[in-house]
């Protein structure tokens, strides 16, 4: 059996506009962007496979030949009959970005419905990724499946690597955010929060605070991520800084963090090497910053 880097979460429709009046389609989302990136930064005999939850519909299937496309293993995408996908649209003002979104009644909230199929769909793989928003958009039971069928993965072998991408909006309240994203922390090898969110949500006083608070819930690595600033990565009884090399030309921080995680745990799981791992990560993510978009052409970057 391959090794397997398995991403889950949601994939949604993306109108981005194009300047004159129309909109381009595309498909994006957190957990999709680091899968489409770690496809490319594992070696080929590495499967990266993407777990979601779609329609029957003709967007569904769109996204689904999108995603094979890709290069992502496709088996473990439930079809769900009478749903289909959500959909965020990108608006400019004066240069400014805003979201809207319609993915309240998305077949993906569904994904952990099943806690049998979950179970299976992780089973025996390398890695299971998720974030903060792969919880979110979960009703309570399914986070409760969800993390179960983690728990019983990991003590397969599984690694779990989880971002907390704290998105308040998405919950039905501040605390249950903190206390879910806490749990899931708790049973995971790869915590890997950026700081800006933890301060806004958690109140932490510097990287350290956020990375003491992750590892004394049950974390066993924390990677603080902090735009331009440090990185910071730590386990029980080491800490270390890694200072990320200067980027000029920065034209969209879409997907930093995204690209950034993939490109460390894609390092990390063939070398074990942190600082390997954090060079490939902010190289990566320095690269796609300097482009628009989330899904940003990596072939040339080594
Ligand atoms: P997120 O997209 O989750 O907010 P961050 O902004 O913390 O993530 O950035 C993730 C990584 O991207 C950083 O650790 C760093 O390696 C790289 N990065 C982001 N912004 C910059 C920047 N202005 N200059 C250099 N590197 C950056």
């Amino acid at each position: 059996m391959p090794s397997t880097f398995m991403s889950i979460g949601e994939c949604m429709v993306e109108m981005a506009p194009t300047g004159v009046g129309t909109f381009q389609m595309g498909f994006a989302g957190d957990t999709l962007n680091t899968a489409w990136y770690a496809r490319r930064c594992l070696p080929d005999n590495w499967q990266v496979s993407y777990c979601t939850a779609i329609g029957t519909d003709a967007i569904s299937g769109q996204m689904l030949e999108f995603l094979e496309a890709s290069g992502l293993t496709t088996d473990h995408i439930q079809k769900l009959k009478d749903q289909s996908v959500g959909l965020y649209m990108i608006q400019l003002e004066n240069g400014e970005r805003s979201f809207a979104y319609w993915r309240s009644q998305s077949a993906a909230r569904q994904l952990a419905d099943n806690p049998h199929y979950l179970a299976q769909a992780m089973a025996g793989t390398s890695l299971v990724y998720f974030s903060g928003i792969t919880l979110a958009i979960l009703p309570p039971d399914g986070r409760k499946n969800f993390l179960n069928a983690l728990k019983s993965a990991r003590s397969g072998g599984t690694k779990t690597a989880f971002d907390p991408n704290l998105r308040p909006r998405l919950w039905e309240d501040a605390n249950s955010m903190r206390s879910v994203v806490t749990e899931a922390a708790s049973v995971c090898d790869y915590v890997m929060p950026s700081f800006e969110d933890e301060l806004a949500h958690f109140g932490d006083a510097a990287p350290s605070a956020t990375a003491e608070r992750y590892l004394s819930a049950g974390a066993t690595m924390v990677v603080v991520k902090n735009g331009p600033e440090d990185v910071l990565c730590a386990g029980d009884d080491w800490q270390k800084s890694f200072q990320p090399a200067n980027v000029s030309g920065i034209v969209d921080t879409t997907a930093a963090g995204d690209s950034f995680n993939a490109a460390f745990l894609a390092e990390h799981l063939t070398s074990g090497d942190v600082d390997k791992s954090v060079d490939a990560g902010a190289k990566l993510a320095g690269h796609v910053i300097r482009h628009r978009g989330a899904l940003v052409d990596c072939s040339q970057t080594g």
